[in-house]
């Protein structure tokens, strides 16, 4: 048995009224069984795996011979600038990130170098982690109301979410630094404060 667009939306419709546990559950089973409905049988061929097998061996001695070839060029001087591992060789060879990836956080300076955060509290409300603390202080210049006196993230605790950069009004802090490799010697010291999250 198939299902409609239609049909789903109005079996869905039953559950959006009320947002309970039990309703969410009974959603995400629902969506279970439609795919399992709509699951297309498999032919007697694909059934005996040859294909998928054979489709898999294919791509890894594709590989395996490649890298052998280039191997073996590069040992003679010879296209020296076509890459032949498969791997990254962390840490020498860093892999490039993507640019919408959440790194490491870093809070933004305004131009005299003092922090842009108005100590406003939202990223420390917002965090589901409770990894954030501000210590807010009023701010000497009266155009600016509040300012943290001390900002400390716990990086031990972060769950990287970026919800604290999705709600900052005032683009104060950001997880652009492209750093991820944050290993410290005790829990203690992964607390970093205003100073080195002003330095990253
Ligand atoms: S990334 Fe998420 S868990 Fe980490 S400090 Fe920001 S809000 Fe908290
Ligand atoms: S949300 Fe932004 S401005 Fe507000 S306390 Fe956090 S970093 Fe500072």
């Amino acid at each position: 048995m198939t299902y409609s667009t239609e049909q789903k939306r109005k079996e869905l419709e039953k559950y959006f009224e009320e947002k309970s546990s039990f309703n969410i559950l009974r959603v995400a089973q629902m969506k279970r069984d439609w795919k399992k409905a709509n699951r297309r049988e498999l032919t007697w061929w694909e059934s005996t795996y040859i294909p998928t097998v054979a489709g898999g061996i294919w791509t890894t001695s594709t590989h395996f011979f490649r890298n052998l070839f280039f191997h073996i060029m590069h040992l003679f001087g010879l296209y020296k600038n076509v890459s032949a591992a498969v791997t990254y060789q962390y840490p020498e060879q860093k892999r490039p990130l993507a640019k919408r990836l959440r790194t490491r956080h870093r809070l933004m300076k305004r131009e005299d170098g003092s922090p842009r955060c108005v100590a406003c509290m939202m990223c420390e409300t917002v965090c589901p982690a409770r990894c954030i603390e501000i210590t807010a202080a009023e701010h000497p210049n009266p155009n600016i109301e509040k300012y943290p006196a001390e900002f400390k993230l716990d990086l031990g605790k972060c769950v990287y979410c970026g919800f604290c950069v999705e709600v900052c009004p005032e683009d104060a802090i950001r997880m652009d630094t492209g750093k991820l490799d944050t290993a410290e010697y005790s829990r203690q010291s992964m607390i970093y404060d205003k100073k080195r999250l002003m330095e990253e």
